[in-house]
């Protein structure tokens, strides 16, 4: 396993606390990794800074190159990669590579692509006798911070965008999983050049903190909590620096009458127990017509109850463990308080054996503005609420103080266009959920973030919009 922090080119012991990381299938201690210490978190962004001079200026061409070498390196060490993400994280193995890696590695591919396509408004003389263009030049030196439910992708969200616009990256991987990352520091090191891309490891509101409030940071890019989010925006304050926050979500799915419910269904069993529900993109507050709802609720509890739960390789295994025991209680406790007032249909409690199982959980009859439906568990539980009127579904929907993800589902294309309008989400699916690709953004709103990862507008969000005016003096 590799261990070492990735501080202006060199691979380095940490300098801070040993941090254990665990199996949440096992509950053992896989090994045990040194933290940063302030002064090498000081290091590495000294280091970005320094090195922001010489890459800020590389033509997109180069830049591409690196990325795209950074791609098929990736893909040379994918099942390497894999399986440390899938020990680290409790997720199954299959998964982890069939899943994960794919869209992991095609974020470099498209960002190498994107990197060339910067546009802006055409060069005119607005004041006669100058010319005045507009130039999109790089922010400079990146804070990245990444959580634990999807490591390496997370990181390569934090990284692709940013490196592709000329911008340099210190990256804190979550403490719980920096293995897959420390892998790719090794990896990165032999292909990108020195300080350009920093790996730093260590608990949030210590090593996390200092990064994102050390001077030379011009930028804070986050994925995780509202909590940290609200860290990233007061460190900003100091200094004003631009953040980009994505956190957390509670997805509403509208289902309405005439929708297919075998499809939905489908989405569900696969979409809302995929990493063990640990997605801030989780379809996990199903609001259903009530003429169906009755039906939808027992298909959804039947198809649950076929999910394989267990460990990284068991046969045939489809959900994991949470990541910590921290996890689980948080999930446990919100459970238990929703079943005061809904009926747990399947689920419901820990798995009596090794390691951070939960049950596959449905929760139904549940009020549109009880806990359960309006907070993040962020774990294997939905819950399924009914509504008579679109309106009401809409406004339930909008009141959440998030504004991540969201799907309707609905066989008539004017009502899904009418609503989709009207959801105050960074992204709608119609028919479907989950489905994600590069090209498009991954966008926040509301207390989920600013901005969003993916596309060219996560390209565009590391760059500074700048006003060059020529006078002609002729
Ligand atoms: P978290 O905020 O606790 O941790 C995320 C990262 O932030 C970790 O690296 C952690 O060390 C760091 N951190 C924590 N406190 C910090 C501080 N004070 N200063 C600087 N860094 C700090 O979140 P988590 O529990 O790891 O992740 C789960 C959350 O992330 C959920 O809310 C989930 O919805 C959200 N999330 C959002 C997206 C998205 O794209 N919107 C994707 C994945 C996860």
């Amino acid at each position: 396993m590799q261990k070492k922090l990735l501080i202006n080119g060199e691979l380095i012991t940490g300098d801070g606390p040993k941090i254990p990381v665990i199996n949440p299938a096992t509950e053992q201690v896989l090994t045990t990794i040194n933290a940063a210490s302030n002064e090498q978190v000081d290091e590495a962004a000294r280091s970005s800074q320094s090195a922001f001079a010489s890459w800020s200026r590389t033509t997109p061409a180069d830049r591409s190159a690196y990325l795209l070498e950074i791609a098929d390196a990736m893909e040379n060490t994918s099942d390497e990669l894999a399986e440390l993400e899938s020990i680290d994280c409790g997720k199954p193995l299959a998964s982890a590579k069939a899943d994960e890696m794919p869209l992991t590695i095609d974020v470099f591919r498209f960002m190498a692509g994107a990197a060339r396509t910067m546009t802006g408004s055409a060069t005119n003389e607005y004041v006669e006798g100058h010319t005045s263009m507009v130039r999109r030049d790089p922010l400079g030196p990146v804070a990245a911070i990444a959580p634990w439910n999807y490591p390496l992708m997370m990181a390569a969200w934090k990284l692709a965008a940013p490196l592709a616009a000329g911008c340099t990256v210190t990256l804190k991987p979550s403490e719980l999983t920096p293995l897959s990352t420390l892998r790719f520091a090794e990896i990165v090191n032999q292909i990108i050049p020195q300080g350009v891309i920093n790996v730093v490891h260590g608990i949030g509101a210590n090593i996390g903190e200092h990064l994102i409030n050390n001077p030379k940071v011009e930028a804070i890019s986050v994925t995780g909590s509202p909590a940290t989010g609200m860290t990233a925006m007061r460190a900003a304050s100091k200094k004003i620096k631009h953040v980009q926050l994505e956190l957390g979500g509670k997805a509403p799915v509208i289902v309405f009458a005439d929708a297919d419910i075998e499809a939905l269904v489908e989405t569900i069993r696969g979409g809302s127990y995929f990493n063990a529900g640990q997605d801030c993109a989780q379809p996990c507050r199903i609001m259903v017509a009530d003429s169906i709802y009755d039906r939808v609720v027992a298909d959804i509890a039947a198809a649950v109850k076929t999910i394989k739960v267990g460990t990284q390789t068991e046969m045939d295994v489809e959900m994991g463990p949470l990541i910590s025991s921290r996890q689980r209680e948080s999930v446990s406790y919100m459970v238990d308080r929703a079943a005061a007032c809904a009926e747990i249909v399947t689920g419901g409690r820990g798995l009596q054996r090794q390691g951070y199982f939960y049950e596959p959980t449905v929760v139904a009859n549940v009020d549109n503005d009880a806990e359960i439906a309006c907070q993040e568990v962020f774990g294997p539980v939905v819950s399924i609420s009914r509504f008579s009127d679109t309106e009401d579904a809409i406004r339930w929907a909008n009141a959440s103080e998030y504004g991540l993800a969201s799907s309707i589902w609905t066989r008539n294309v004017g009502r899904a266009m009418a609503v989709s309008s009207q959801l105050r989400y960074g992204f709608t699916w119609v028919n479907t959920h989950g489905v994600s690709t590069p090209e498009m953004p991954w966008a926040a709103m509301k207390g989920s973030g600013t901005g969003c990862d993916m596309s060219v507008y996560s390209l565009h969000a590391y760059t500074s919009i700048r006003h060059v005016m020529i006078a002609h003096n002729v």
